[in-house]
């Protein structure tokens, strides 16, 4: 007999297990609250742009990564994708640029701005991340939940530790792994550890004095493992995994909020706010677990356990911005960090990403859409919602105006733009349904630390808050991974 699998969100996470399970002869039904898929890596249309939602920086398409993997395995035959360089700008408050290159460049860059005494921290950076990304291919079951997972995680390591021990490993790797990348850093310059900080703020939601020196090495090898523009709009990808899911017989419904799960012995019943109910063998919710917890009947202790909000979580601001192609100079690189003075910390460094030229269906002729974004504490605006509505809408006002200030070092004209909007912590919660508007998943602090997805006989979690965390690249190796687990327990 078939096993039905319900997924709630279409997500990049949760569209990577439905198709994979699909494939594997699962009868997969994904619901999804909104009217398109791709969740934070979704790509909204607004008076004639297309913006990117969140999510602007799609890596893991290389040959033998991730989406690489997916793309072969569910029949999807061209990813609509094109390779961009330098990934991205960075500019420090000295107006300093640092081009981010993947290829032989990089060298020349780390030397120029960061001295030859940098090489050491590159080279561990580098083969570290060598390391884990061939361990993270190889769909480990991590972290274990069950005999079985802790016997097929050692045999993943065995085979890992046997193919990189001359290459990549080294004993010191232990202590990586228990230890921030600070201690990585000791002796370096203030300007690579403030790069560094701005670097990880992006992609461990951190800064090195706290992020977990293994997660860090591969989060910073984004530009080595290739940056793709996709044709559309990031949400490409979520819609070129849905088109794969119906290929593969899936089904994906729109507008469905999940809003109760309750597991029997031998089934689950999932309700939704347009009064669907459906039964399944499975559930796999591609949520926080805060909003897991709030929809499930007699959630599990791991749910019942979580504090209050996530600790030290972040929310984003965001800014859409449609503008002429002329107050952008041709050969602009697509996507920029730019860092503020003193701590990186709320609205203190902003990332900015283009619609680039060649892709006319992201905006008007002559015009491109803009994505900006800066990390902020989703407390304070719920907050100021709750309490005063105009102290609401004038911080708002306050946020775009510091953001421009700071993008119109790169692009002094920006302020010129003819679409100016703006997103908080309540407009990702509104639109994508999470909880607080927290975004971006756990800090990578600890890789030990982890939220194991398989939560009860009958329900999973897949997404940013499970191992390896957030990124589109990360969420799909999760939703992989899950597939994996579940195709071992129930086939
Ligand atoms: C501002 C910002 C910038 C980012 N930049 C990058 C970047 O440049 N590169 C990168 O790789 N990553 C980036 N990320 C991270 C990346 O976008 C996310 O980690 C990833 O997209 C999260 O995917 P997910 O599968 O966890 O689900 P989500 O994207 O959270 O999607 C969940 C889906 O479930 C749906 N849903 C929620 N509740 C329900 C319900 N009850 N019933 C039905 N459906 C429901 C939602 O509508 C949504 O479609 C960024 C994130 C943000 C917020």
């Amino acid at each position: 007999m078939m096993t039905d699998v319900t997924v709630i969100g279409a997500g990049n996470g949760g569209l990577t297990t439905a198709v994979i399970l699909a494939k594997a002869g699962f009868e997969v039904t994904v619901l999804e609250a909104h009217s398109y898929p791709g969740g934070c890596a979704g790509t909204f249309r607004r008076k004639h742009y297309r913006f990117e939602a969140g999510a602007t920086l799609a890596g893991g398409f290389n040959p033998g990564e991730v989406m690489d993997i997916i793309a072969k395995h569910v029949g999807i035959s061209d990813w609509k994708a094109r390779f961009d360089s330098p990934a991205m700008t960075v500019h420090l408050p000295d107006k300093t640029q640092i081009p981010r290159y993947g290829d032989s460049r990089r060298w020349d860059v780390r030397q120029q701005y960061f001295g030859e005494d940098s090489f050491s921290f590159w080279q561990w950076q580098e083969r570290t991340a060598d390391a884990l990304w061939d361990f993270a291919s190889r769909s480990p079951p991590f972290p274990p939940q069950g005999p079985r997972e802790i016997y097929d995680l050692f045999q993943t390591g065995v085979g890992w530790l046997s193919d990189n021990l001359r290459a990549s490993i080294r004993p010191s790797l232990i202590r990586d792994a228990f230890s921030p990348i600070a201690t990585r850093l000791t002796g370096q310059s203030e300007n690579l550890r403030r790069f560094i900080d701005g670097q990880l703020l992006i992609s461990a939601q951190t800064i090195s004095q706290y992020a977990n020196a293994m997660f860090s090495a591969s989060a910073l090898d984004l530009p080595r493992r290739g940056v793709v523009h996709l044709e559309g709009g990031i949400g490409t990808i979520a819609r070129q995994l849905e088109q794969a899911l119906i290929d593969n017989g899936g089904t994906l419904v729109y507008r469905q909020k999940a809003i109760g799960i309750r597991e029997f012995t031998d089934h689950v019943s999932i309700r939704t706010n347009k009064g669907l109910t459906i039964q399944s063998d499975l559930v796999i919710a591609n949520l926080t677990p805060w909003d897991l917890r709030d929809i499930m009947h007699n959630p599990p202790k791991s749910l019942q356990q979580l504090p209050a909000k996530p600790e030290g979580g972040w929310g984003a601001f965001m800014v859409y911005v449609g503008i002429d192609q002329e107050i952008i100079p041709a050969d602009t690189p697509l996507h920029h960090q730019i860092l503020g003075e003193g701590r990186l910390t709320e609205g203190n460094s902003i990332f900015i990403s283009l619609s680039p030229l060649w892709d006319e269906s992201r905006a008007p002729r002559g015009k491109r859409a803009i994505t900006i974004s800066t990390h902020t504490d989703f407390r304070k605006w719920w907050q100021l919602y709750r309490s005063n509505r105009d102290a609401y809408r004038t911080e708002k006002k306050k946020y775009i105006q510091h953001i421009m200030n700071l993008a119109s070092r790169v692009f002094p004209k920006i302020t010129d733009a003819d679409l100016i909007e703006a997103g908080t912590p309540l407009t990702f919660n509104h639109f994508t349904r999470r909880k607080f508007g927290w975004v971006g998943g756990f800090r990578q602090e600890s890789l030990f630390k982890t939220f194991g997805p398989h939560l009860t006989n009958r329900v999973w979690l897949v997404g940013d808050s499970i191992f390896p965390g957030q990124s589109t690249a990360a969420v799909s190796l999760g939703g992989l991974r899950v597939a994996n687990s579940i195709q071992q327990q129930w086939d």
